[in-house]
């Protein structure tokens, strides 16, 4: 009851497999981590449940995959539009379990929704092809079907937007699904998940599992070892990612994995400081620095170097701190404690190694998960935030000389997500663009998500891509007829 909820019914706090509420005598809590108050105790799932999730699914494929794409479309549509309805309330969940500023929420509340439209869209747009023939009496062709049964394992930085660019593409497909949300944030999943019911999806096509942290991993390990699931796709952590491809390796899979990056962001001497500076605020403290895009480490040509840190340092602590549902709020508070110490690790390690503390530096007074905009200056690529994935709001800053040194600098990672330049030579922005080694680079920008474009990284920052018309591939197979005896 401190979710005040036009629609308390948006608020569950049980499994759902083949269109039921699977209420369980075992629960974990979610809370707040503005203001650790617990908000639900949600069923926690177990290994029977999770064979009961994918026979639900397998038992509900065949009559979805049998719908046309329009029919498909129609229901997606429908929750399209009660998503949008409802969008105030999932905000608020989200808000309230995961710390993000309603305004935030609100956002990715939009943009999540967005993939349910794209996809629905999308659906009607899957064609297959017909080849040239090398026979005379033959025919070559290619039909596009869905992939199966498919699971999604999800993370809690993005409660809604990371599950519906999974879900969205694969109902488009035919394909039915079993998610295991993060259990940080079950409660924006179920939400979803009820408003998927509302708009009419079939029992057996979504089916949800909420488990606690320990019991994800027996999930997790079920949903990899089940021959019936054929595609599995998860965000999170490139450790994580590691396990859940060899789990599947027994199965041979197909796999979409969105794993870790630690993105550079390349200001040039010819680049617009002021939008420089703007894009970098919103690249590194967007969701208190807790996204697979944000910046992890700056590079800034020496000529503009000092000018630069003042200005991301002023910047940085004009950035409103504090409660999520507080207006005016820019920032909330990290995820759990785990997340404070790396942060806090990270800052003293840097500062040990000789780094230059410019702002903030040391947890914030609004409470005990709460981090301050932090920029560090003269760092070096011994420091562990220039190594590892930093996932909070700290900015760590470097200076560069040329430009063959910094994209040389900016490559030396096995991650290869998001990177980010400014420049205005023409010249320069193709060169740069062309040799960084990451599957999405912005170029006087610091947002490029969007459910158009192909989200997704190179090396070992995850495979396949997400959004966009590609998205669509990850869920079909092709199958080729030759077509003889004419
Ligand atoms: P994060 O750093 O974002 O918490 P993780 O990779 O640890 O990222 O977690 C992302 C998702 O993966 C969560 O849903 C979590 O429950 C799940 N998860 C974590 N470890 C495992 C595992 N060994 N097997 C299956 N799922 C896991």
């Amino acid at each position: 009851d401190q979710l005040k909820l036009k629609d308390s019914n948006l608020l569950r706090d049980a499994a759902f497999i083949n269109g039921n509420w699977l209420v369980k005598d075992q629960r974990f809590e979610v809370s707040n981590p503005s203001t650790q108050q617990v908000l639900a105790r949600v069923s926690n799932v177990t290994e029977i449940d999770t064979h009961d999730a994918i026979a639900a699914a397998q038992a509900a494929f065949p009559a979805w995959a049998a719908k046309t794409a329009k029919e498909r479309a129609a229901v997606m549509r429908v929750w399209f539009d009660l998503m949008i309805q409802h969008a105030d309330d999932l905000a608020a969940i989200m808000t309230a379990e995961q710390g993000k500023p309603l305004a935030e929420a609100k956002g990715e509340v939009i943009y999540g929704a967005s993939f349910l439209e794209w996809f629905a869209e999308e659906a009607k747009r899957v064609s297959g092809d017909v080849m040239a023939s090398t026979w005379t009496d033959k025919r070559i062709i290619v039909l596009k079907q869905p992939i199966g049964v498919c699971a999604a394992i999800t993370p809690w930085n993005f409660p809604i937007a990371m599950i519906t660019r999974k879900v969205a593409p694969a109902l488009a497909a035919g394909c039915t699904i079993v998610i295991k949300p993060a259990e940080q944030t079950p409660l924006s999943a179920l939400a979803m998940v009820e408003l998927a019911q509302r708009a009419g999806i079939p029992a057996g096509v979504i089916n949800v599992l909420t488990a606690d942290a320990e019991r994800s991993i027996a999930v997790g390990k079920v949903l990899c070892d089940s021959p019936v699931v054929r595609h599995l796709s998860f965000t999170g952590s490139t450790p994580v990612g590691r396990i859940l491809m060899r789990q599947s390796s027994p199965t041979v899979k197909k796999l979409a994995l969105e794993l870790g990056g630690h993105a550079p962001f390349i200001v040039f001497d010819d680049a617009d400081l002021d939008a420089a500076v703007e894009g970098a605020l919103q690249s590194k403290f967007r969701n208190a620095g807790q996204t697979c895009v944000c910046t992890n480490r700056f590079y800034v040509h020496a000529s503009v170097y000092d000018q630069f840190v003042e200005k991301l340092a002023t910047g940085a602590k004009k950035i409103l701190v504090g409660d999520g549902f507080v207006t005016g709020v820019q920032q909330g508070p990290m995820i759990d404690a785990q997340a404070i110490s790396k942060v806090t690790e990270h800052v003293a390690d840097a500062q040990t190694k000789g780094a230059r503390l410019v702002t903030g530096g040391k947890q914030h007074t609004a409470g005990s998960l709460f981090y301050e905009p932090t920029v560090l200056s003269d760092v070096t690529p011994a420091m562990l935030i220039m190594n590892e994935e930093t996932f909070g709001p700290v900015a760590a800053v470097v200076k560069f000389t040329s430009e063959e040194e910094v994209i040389a600098a900016a490559n030396d990672t096995e991650f290869g997500l998001a990177s980010y330049f400014y420049s205005r030579d023409i010249g320069r922005v193709w060169r740069v663009a062309e040799k960084l080694e990451y599957g999405m680079v912005g170029i006087n920008t610091g947002l490029m998500s969007n459910e158009v474009a192909p989200f997704g990284g190179v090396k070992q920052s995850g495979l396949g891509r997400e959004g966009s018309k590609y998205g669509m591939d990850e869920y079909l197979e092709m199958k080729y007829l030759c077509l003889g005896g004419m």
